[in-house]
């Protein structure tokens, strides 16, 4: 017992070395994820008007400015894992608040497509951040929530990173297919939800709802973390 306290401590030691104590949204001080940014990522989500047309409603939790920017970079540049459950927590309360306004059939028999996961992104540790958002989502929404990885983009999609919004959409034209073998079984009874960290012209969702429905799968809604 008292070898497993001293051990729990040193694990705790070492997080605390690895991941600053600072807010991960707003860079308090002294907390991971502070009160003002859970309350501002669980606000009402609002609905997107897409330079690409999409044939669904696209949600976001908010703007791609302050906290929720700074909150995606820590989670997808700085490792900051921690940042998975809290952000994940939002999107669940966002997907709750959809059902309210009756924008989706329920919340509680869904299933989640992250949008497409570049292959190294999911090479890297912790695996691709928007599928492990969806499960984080999921986890909080209940056991009859699925998450389907299922669209993939082709090897030779460039990383997005550094281009511009029209050359990001011609970068990942053609490239979005769906994963050889995928299981899209489960889809056929519950509303399909294509879930994003930050949404700029629409043009890779356009893509993946697209892919999907030749596939088989209607999307009913995009949500994403935040709107560039
Ligand atoms: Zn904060």
């Amino acid at each position: 017992m008292r070898v497993h306290k001293t051990g729990a401590r040193i694990a705790r030691a070492t997080v605390d070395l690895v991941i600053p104590t600072v807010c991960g949204g707003c860079g308090t001080p002294g907390t991971r994820w502070c009160v003002r940014c859970a309350r501002m990522f669980a606000d009402t989500p609002i609905e997107l008007r897409t330079s690409v047309v999409l044939p669904v409603p696209a949600y976001a939790l908010g703007r791609y400015t302050g906290a929720r920017r700074r909150a995606i970079l820590e989670l997808k540049e700085h490792g900051r894992t921690d940042l998975t459950n809290p952000i994940g927590l939002a999107l669940a309360t966002a997907l709750r608040t959809l059902d309210r306004w009756s924008e989706l059939p329920g919340s509680t028999h869904l299933v989640l497509i992250p949008a497409p996961t570049r292959w190294w992104a999911a090479r890297r540790r912790g695996g691709d951040p928007v599928t492990a958002l969806a499960a984080a989502a999921a986890a909080e929404l209940g056991s009859g929530v699925f998450v389907k990885p299922v669209l993939v983009t082709s090897s030779w999609a460039r990383d997005s990173a550094g281009l511009s919004a029209p050359e990001r959409g011609e970068n990942l034209s053609g490239a979005v297919r769906v994963r050889r073998g995928a299981d899209l079984a489960a889809c056929g009874g519950a509303a399909v939800v294509l879930l994003d960290d930050v949404l700029t012209t629409g043009s890779t969702a356009a893509h993946s709802i697209d892919v999907l429905r030749r596939a088989g799968v209607e999307v009913h809604l995009v949500l994403v973390v935040a709107a560039a």
